[in-house]
């Protein structure tokens, strides 16, 4: 049998999983995230958040990217829930000029202080590069695994019990693993192999630090998920009255993660991610499926600091792709029953636990 497409939206039996109904599991995850983040929650977790940062400087945590999704939660966050967050920021180099606009306009409009975190450029560069190197379609984790790093290291030097995260199912949706595989010793084993047996210097999220963090009673929330709260409205809001700067494609706040998702992953992998977006936004009906297939065929125009980024590492692009089987990894159905545990207490999401643990 060929490769058979969602009926509900645009994902592949060839990356997920569709059941006799011609039903993908992400639409059933979809309906799943609907019924267990009811809106009545919320007000329960900012209570729990307002009381366990009581007589403290800030009482949660916020990593911001500059786009517009990082933008609304800390705008809900300090303007409509009254919270007090600490907000840092990522730099990883390959900010685009709209998102530092709209970090500056942040920090004007909330009354707010960024605290910028720089990675060490040569070896995070190097990080990227062994991803390229290695001919696997994973090259853009460094980044997710350096913020989440960062933000609970960060939370746990000061004290901060909850960060809250921007990530919303309803338009952003998961990227399926065959496509992404988020892994702390995958990343060091692909650094290891490019750079000749040394480890990395930059920060990698390891299950140790997870169970760590966990155990200190650090939580990460979801807002979105209990808020339905609608970010395209909001985007134009932030766009048209309050300056915000737009960029034109998803995650166009950072060059390198345009040059993954928009050159690399199409181009190597056969991969396109808009698809994953474009699916999350059908289900939760902000599309039809007709209009997103229309959606797709659209052409990409991509800024030139990007294609600089795809021309400069053309020779490591240019490799072999290669199994990513072929890396050390963690083992996470081992610790099945662990990362279970984890996601009922609210510490991994559930999405997590479904795709590296079933
Ligand atoms: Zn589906």
């Amino acid at each position: 049998m060929g490769t058979v497409q969602c009926d509900i939206c645009l994902m592949t039996s060839d990356v997920v999983r569709i059941n006799d109904s011609g039903v993908c599991e992400f639409c059933d995850l979809h309906l799943k995230l609907e019924d267990s983040y009811p809106k009545g929650e919320w007000d329960k977790i900012l209570f729990k958040i307002k009381r366990a940062g009581r007589k403290k400087d800030y009482n949660c945590l916020i990593g911001i990217s500059g786009g517009f999704d990082s933008s609304t939660l800390l705008w809900f966050a300090v303007n409509k829930w009254g919270l007090r967050p600490m907000v840092i920021h990522f730099d990883n180099h390959y900010n685009s000029r709209e998102a530092e606009h709209n970090i500056r306009l942040l920090e004007k409009n909330l009354g707010i202080e960024v605290v910028r975190f720089h990675v060490d450029k040569i070896d995070y560069d190097r990080m990227n590069k062994a991803f390229l190197w290695a001919g696997v379609p994973d090259a853009d984790i460094p980044n997710d695994m350096v913020m989440t790093s960062l933000m609970y290291e960060t939370a746990n030097k000061y004290g901060i019990k909850y960060i809250l995260n921007g990530h919303d199912f309803r338009t952003e949706g998961s990227t399926p693993v065959a496509w992404t595989y988020m892994d702390a010793k995958y990343m060091e084993d692909v650094y290891k192999n490019y750079a000749l047996g040394r480890t990395p210097t930059i920060p990698l999220f390891t299950f140790r630090e997870q169970i760590y963090y966990t155990l200190k009673g650090i939580r990460q929330v979801r807002p979105f998920y209990y808020n339905k709260i609608n970010l395209d409205f909001w985007k134009s809001n932030l766009i048209n009255n309050y300056g915000f700067h737009d960029y034109k494609y998803k995650h166009g706040e950072n060059y390198y993660t345009m040059f993954v998702g928009y050159k690399l992953l199409p181009e190597k992998f056969g991969i396109d991610k808009r698809i994953v977006y474009l699916s999350a936004r059908i289900r939760s009906g902000k599309i039809t499926r007709a209009q997103a297939i229309e959606k797709l065929r659209e052409e990409i125009t991509l800024p030139s600091e990007v294609i600089n980024i795809a021309e400069s590492n053309k020779h490591l692009v240019d490799r072999r792709v290669r199994d990513r089987l072929e890396f050390n990894r963690y083992n996470f159905k081992r610790y099945r029953i662990l990362i279970w545990l984890m996601m009922k207490l609210g510490v991994v999401p559930y999405t997590f636990y479904k795709k590296y643990c079933r």
